[in-house]
């Protein structure tokens, strides 16, 4: 049997979006495991606490067999030597994301060279959706059920106090 591969996708996902498991779901056909990691990271509080995104994650890969999902502190290229992966996912939407992403692989890379960054793009409907706009329009109280699953929308209407 060929090598198990092991990627890592990590992320905010505050919360998760339709945008983020169509990347998942993809990935998850590169590779033979992929692991969603919901970034621990005090400087920048989120609406969901790490746990509720875990649980929505959970819930979103559950249907996908090589998806799991963690949690992880610090670099993600640590997290991912300590997993034993070869690639970071990350999504490139529109060219604004570029630069970011690219400064952000140099780095990783230099950090760990055995671990390369593999970005993919997203379907079409999800080309400009963000966790921040979601978290926008439902703060407005506009609906965001084409962007969310109906769970992750039945939680941010509780969560802002909307059900
Ligand atoms: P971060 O705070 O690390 O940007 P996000 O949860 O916002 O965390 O995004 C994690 C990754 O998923 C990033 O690479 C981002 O570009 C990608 N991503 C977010 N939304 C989408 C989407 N709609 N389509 C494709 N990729 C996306």
């Amino acid at each position: 049997m060929a090598e198990e591969t092991i990627a890592i996708y990590p992320g905010s996902f505050d919360p998760p979006t339709l945008g983020h498991l169509d990347l998942i779901e993809r990935a998850s056909k590169i590779f033979s495991r992929v692991i969603v990691a919901v970034a621990q990271n005090v400087a920048k509080e989120g609406l969901f606490s790490v746990e509720e995104r875990v649980g929505m994650l959970s819930d979103m890969v559950e249907p996908i067999g090589n998806v799991s999902v963690d949690t992880f502190k610090g670099l993600s290229v640590e997290f991912a030597r300590r997993q034993g992966a070869i690639a970071l996912i990350r999504g490139l939407r529109v060219v604004s994301d570029f630069e970011f992403e690219l400064t952000m692989a140099i780095n990783n890379h230099k950090l760990n060279p055995e671990v390369d960054t593999v970005c993919l793009m997203p379907s079409e409907p999800y080309l400009f959706l963000s966790s921040r706009l979601v978290k926008e329009i439902a703060g407005f109280g506009g609906s965001v059920q084409h962007y969310v699953t109906p769970e992750v929308d039945r939680l941010l209407r509780a969560k802002l106090g909307r059900s």
